[in-house]
């Protein structure tokens, strides 16, 4: 069966593409190696910028339980903190229900989803051939939305991939109790944590960690109580949450280095096009983001009105760079200051002082309310 699109990864970029472009009357298969649900570590905050567009698209969180989040508290490794109202909002959600949401939609507007690992894609006479074990499809079109380390990339042989990244992410739901509408987002020595209820009344509790500090202790658990539990509100919130999760989920080689928003041909959306620091809060939204800027311009490239595949690879590349070049120095400048413990308390001392700048700082990682599509 021929297809006009194959997107490859099934996480939130891969499926607003399957959808978008479903919906735009495009014939799509999305490759994806894990069923649905699934958890994945992630902090499961979404900025309300998403709203407008993932309603267009027919997908409203809150049908699912979505925690409306407008509150949130950031503290210092030292304990010092501030709250503050949040600029646009967002919404709290597990991955395990947003996804398989999106997936189900994706289906019903006609794509294909199968459960598949692709193990190779290459380009010849103006279309691409998407290997996996067992199977070849043909598309003239190809997404790359395998996330922020996969396979793919080193058959790409992306440059990031071939240096070795000190972070580690950790995610697990707990029961406890927490506000319904704030997000928090303790620092501690070498890492950040973020805390927000989801759809089942469970806590997310999501941190990235120094590998190197990680593995001094024995397990998550020591670490937990060793480190995070430094910061006086880790330490409140993980005394009073029991693990909901057989234990926590762990990812390593997390890494934020420069990405092209396309390789090969293949047009890259998420993680896989460039990933913001999860201090910033803003991956999904920059994901979701990516994926409507790619799907208008494959439309327009399927009916003609961008006239050649290199200018379609020219005007993606373009508009990635526009949207997400300045989100991503900032995230990274604010997670480097983060991490030298001294300046993050210097930080917050100044904040509390100044406490109307720091919705400035939050509005430098994250866009615009993002316009409906359909
Ligand atoms: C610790 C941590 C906390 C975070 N917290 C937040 C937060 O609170 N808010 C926020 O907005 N962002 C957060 N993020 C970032 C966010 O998780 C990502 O930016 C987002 O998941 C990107 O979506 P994606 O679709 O690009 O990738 P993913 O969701 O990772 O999806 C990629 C998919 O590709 C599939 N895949 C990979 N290779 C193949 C292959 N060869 N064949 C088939 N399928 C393949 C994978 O199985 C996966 O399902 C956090 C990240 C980390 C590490």
């Amino acid at each position: 069966m021929g297809y006009d699109a194959i997107i490859i990864g099934g996480g939130l970029g891969g499926l607003c593409s399957a959808l978008h472009l479903s919906l735009s009357g495009l014939k799509v298969l999305l490759i994806e190696k894990n069923g649905f649900p699934k958890h994945k570590v992630c902090g499961e905050y979404i900025s309300n910028e998403v709203l407008p567009y993932l309603n267009s698209l027919g997908f409203n969180p809150f049908e699912f339980g979505a925690k409306n989040i407008t509150d949130f508290t950031l503290s210092t490794p030292g304990s010092r903190s501030i709250s503050t109202t949040l600029p646009l909002g967002g919404f709290s959600i597990s991955r395990f229900c947003i996804d398989a949401e999106l997936a189900k939609k994706v289906q019903k507007a006609g794509a294909t989803i199968t459960q598949e690992t692709v193990t190779n894609i290459s380009f010849t006479n103006d279309q691409f051939k998407v290997e996996t074990k067992d199977k070849t499809y043909h598309a003239p079109i190809a997404v790359g939305a395998f996330g922020k380390r996969s396979n793919m990339d080193v058959k790409l042989n992306r440059a990031f991939i071939k240096r070795k990244s000190p972070f580690l992410g950790v995610k697990a739901h707990y029961k406890g109790t927490f506000p319904d509408t704030a997000v928090g987002l303790h620092n501690f020595d070498g890492g950040y944590c973020g805390v927000s209820k989801v759809e089942t009344n469970n806590l997310n509790i999501c941190y990235l960690a120094d590998f190197e500090n990680f593995k001094k202790y024995k397990n998550v658990a020591d670490f937990q109580e060793n480190v995070l539990s430094k910061n006086t509100f880790l330490r409140d919130i993980l005394n009073n949450a029991e693990l909901v999760f057989e234990k926590p989920l762990t990812i390593s080689q997390v890494s934020f280095e420069r990405k092209n928003p396309v390789e090969n041909h293949i047009i890259m959306v998420g993680d896989s096009a460039g990933m913001i620091h999860p201090l910033a809060g803003n991956g999904m939204g920059m994901a979701i983001r990516s994926a409507q800027l790619a799907s208008e311009r494959i439309v327009d490239f399927s009916n003609g009105k961008i006239a050649t595949r290199s200018q379609l690879e020219t005007n993606y590349t373009k508009a990635w760079n526009n949207e997400f070049s300045a989100r991503l120095r900032s995230g990274h400048i604010i997670a480097r200051l983060f991490r030298l413990g001294w300046f993050s308390e210097f930080l917050m001392i100044l904040l509390n002082l100044f406490p109307f700048v720091l919705p400035y700082i939050i509005k430098g990682t994250h866009g615009k309310p993002m316009k409906a599509s359909f």
